[in-house]
């Protein structure tokens, strides 16, 4: 979570104190949840995962691709969209906002994302506004709702900003934009729920996602043009934390993120200065990584996510149920549907063009058999935990012939035959 920074600037004597505070309860969500993301079990399972993504180098490097919905929540009855001090924030803004977090997730060369430090990374994360609803009809991924309420309280209304607008969070991150109280700027919630096997207390779907305050969220235009975080890195910061980052110094004095490349410091740089004053901990001084997303730096500091940070959130997108569904139904992009279905593309076909494709109506373990006409089981490819499948025949063999297509389901067993030439 982010908090803007009240700056009080007085001169005294020809001197000028740039002074800056903030108010005690800026992480109080956070403290709860990253609690949970404290649990020793929890963090064993991460590290095994950390090492175990990094091993297999195709899930590591894979790029992935995360469909966002931008609910923009206003209380500006006119109908104009833009414009000053409007909630109702442009489609300009938002486009603004969303670069820069691929920007920064990709560490773009030329952009403010961009960095050249030993342990700066590329984060393989792009994010694309919805391209379909959750009803599988065309999108630009901006949802407009308008509610009288001035203003939201995120640690009050985050189910009343659910109500007004919400989709699927196993297929969507959801991005409530909306005017907020008490100088908060940023809120997101943790990874929660089932971690392969390990299930913690599940905080409700529905609230799953960031919210933003408008005044921030954008790259220098719009409502988000004047002041330390118009660059766009709150949201940025708050994704980091959605997909199970923790903050640079652990939310504690000398605390730890988990993170060995990101250096160990006593506290937040919490002012409006881009200097990395050294830090010291058990006896030892050391320079902050003021640049890191997950700092409390001003927006115009930050450019780094580290190796370790991506390696934390390649562990974590195997192990949480909600994250790692999401990623799958992202890969797959297919609408839910209502009934389990079996169908073949391109039959008959060769190893190469012909597909076999699972649909189904949620998450499901299932099983895509392939058998000779006799009978003979030739191969058999395990799905735990999907949302349907897309299979070119000639991962299920390299022969031409005629076989049986099985799906298998814990409720249904449906066939199909192919021809392969
Ligand atoms: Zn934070």
């Amino acid at each position: 979570m982010r908090k803007k920074r009240i700056t009080l600037l007085g001169s005294i004597l020809c001197f000028i104190f740039h002074f800056s505070f903030s108010q005690g309860r800026r992480c109080a969500v956070e403290s709860k949840t990253t609690d949970l993301l404290r649990n020793e079990q929890l963090q064993s399972l991460i590290e095994q995962n950390r090492l175990k993504t990094n091993r297999q180098t195709r899930t590591a490097t894979e790029i992935i691709t995360i469909p966002v919905v931008v609910h923009v929540i206003h209380s500006d009855r006119s109908g104009i969209i833009g414009g000053e001090n409007n909630g109702n924030i442009s489609d300009e803004q938002i486009l603004s906002q969303i670069r820069v977090l691929n920007n920064d997730f990709r560490r773009i060369p030329n952009t403010l994302g961009f960095n050249d430090n030993p342990v700066g990374t590329d984060m393989e994360i792009n994010f694309e506004l919805a391209r379909k609803t959750p009803d599988g009809l065309p999108t630009n991924g901006i949802i407009r709702v308008y509610n009288p309420k001035a203003s939201y309280d995120v640690f009050d209304d985050i189910d009343l900003l659910s109500q007004l607008s919400y989709w699927d969070s196993e297929r969507y991150l959801n991005i409530w934009v909306t005017t907020l109280t008490d100088n908060y700027i940023g809120y997101a919630e943790f990874p929660t729920g089932d971690f392969n096997g390990l299930d913690f207390d599940e905080t409700n779907p529905r609230t799953d996602g960031v919210i933003i305050e408008h005044t921030v969220f954008g790259n220098r235009t719009g409502t988000a043009s004047f002041g330390s975080y118009t660059y766009g890195r709150t949201l940025t910061h708050e994704v980091g934390h959605w997909f199970g980052l923790i903050h640079t110094w652990g939310d504690s004095f000398c605390g730890t993120d988990y993170c060995e490349d990101t250096p160990q410091v006593s506290g937040p740089n919490n002012t409006n200065a881009c200097v990395a004053r050294p830090s010291r901990c058990d006896g030892v001084s050391r320079i902050p990584m003021i640049e890191n997303y997950l700092d409390y730096t001003p927006d115009s500091c930050m450019n780094t996510f580290t190796q370790s940070q991506k390696e934390r959130i390649r562990a974590i997108i195997e192990i949480s149920q909600r994250r790692n569904r999401l990623v799958k139904a992202a890969q797959l992009n297919f609408q839910p549907v209502t009934e389990t279905t079996l169908s073949i593309i391109n039959n008959p076909g060769t190893n190469s063009t012909l597909q076999i494709r699972v649909d189904l109506p949620d998450f499901q373990d299932f099983t895509v058999n392939l058998f000779s006409l006799s009978g003979v089981l030739i191969t058999s490819k395990e799905y735990i935990d999907f949302p349907g499948a897309l299979i070119t025949a000639g991962e299920l063999t390299q022969k031409k012939g005629i076989y049986i297509v099985q799906l298998q389901t814990d409720t249904n067993v449906l066939t199909k035959k192919i021809i392969l030439f």
